[in-house]
């Protein structure tokens, strides 16, 4: 599933082709996570940000498409096929397709800023690789729940835009145990640099692909072959050489050193 780091490579390249274009046509699939996709039409595309693993487009008249890759979504400029879910015609002629096997993703058009149908948007945590991921702040709201590190981290609420992937990898370097109850400020100081790291990495590499996650251009993130926890159950740990077990963790597979992160 496209996490941050994905979301901001597929943002680099859509960025580009999508600034300055006005949509002239729009065809979406009814589906329940799409909201009011036609008020596209006639509206000018200023730019493409992104907020954890939601793109937001501002358009002109005050309007915002807010996409979500959900775990299986690609965006492209190449032949639509059985599994689209919207097409947008755009004033050079191109067409961005949204393809999405699992219908996770989502597609919406609201008021600038009116995230009203998009809760998880609404409440996302602060932005990892943004001065608003404070360390001390972090550290408060660890202290704070009563959830073990990871189900929480994955909550999205104390830092956006971290999934399983860069869990597992984070939780690994900063050597704690995916569920600790106990995280203090010392180790949260290292989870938080930890985060900010796998993160930074992963964006150089262009993200992370198994099998569905393809930047704008149809290439592959190179990060999969650097990771060093997630999916590696059974290898030694590059750390200290025991095997990294895997478990069931808040309903997600989960994989870490039982020596060397700690409870
Ligand atoms: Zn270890």
């Amino acid at each position: 599933m496209p996490e941050l780091p994905e979301v901001e490579s597929v943002r680099r390249q859509l960025e580009p082709a999508l600034r300055g274009r006005r949509v002239v046509a729009v065809w979406a699939d009814a589906q329940r996570r799409f909201h009011a996709p036609h008020r596209l039409l006639g509206h000018t595309v200023q730019g493409v940000g992104r907020r954890g693993k939601f793109l937001l487009c501002p358009l002109d008249g005050g309007l915002e498409l807010v996409l979500h890759l959900g775990m299986t979504g690609v965006l492209h400029f190449g032949a639509a096929d059985a599994y689209t879910r919207a097409r947008l015609g755009l004033d050079d002629g191109r067409e961005l397709v949204f393809r999405d096997v699992r219908r996770f993703g989502s597609l919406a058009v609201v008021d600038a800023g009116a995230y009203g149908p998009l809760p998880s948007l609404a409440r996302l945590g602060p932005e990892p690789l943004s001065d608003d991921f404070d360390p001390g702040r972090f550290a408060r709201d660890l202290a704070a729940t009563r959830a073990p590190v990871k189900p929480y981290l994955l909550t999205q609420r104390p830092v956006a835009g971290v999934g399983n992937i860069y869990a597992d990898e984070a939780l690994w370097l900063a050597r704690i145990h995916p569920a600790s109850r106990r995280v203090g400020p010392r180790r949260a100081r290292a989870l938080h640099a930890a985060i900010r790291r796998v993160l930074a990495e992963a964006i150089a590499r262009e993200g992370t692909t198994f099998r569905d996650y393809r930047m704008v251009n149809g290439e592959s993130g190179r990060n999969a072959t650097f990771l060093v926890a997630y999916g590696q159950a059974g290898r030694p740990c590059p750390r200290c050489g025991t095997p990294l077990r895997k478990v069931a963790l808040g309903g997600r597979g989960t994989t870490f050193c039982p020596t060397c992160q700690r409870r």
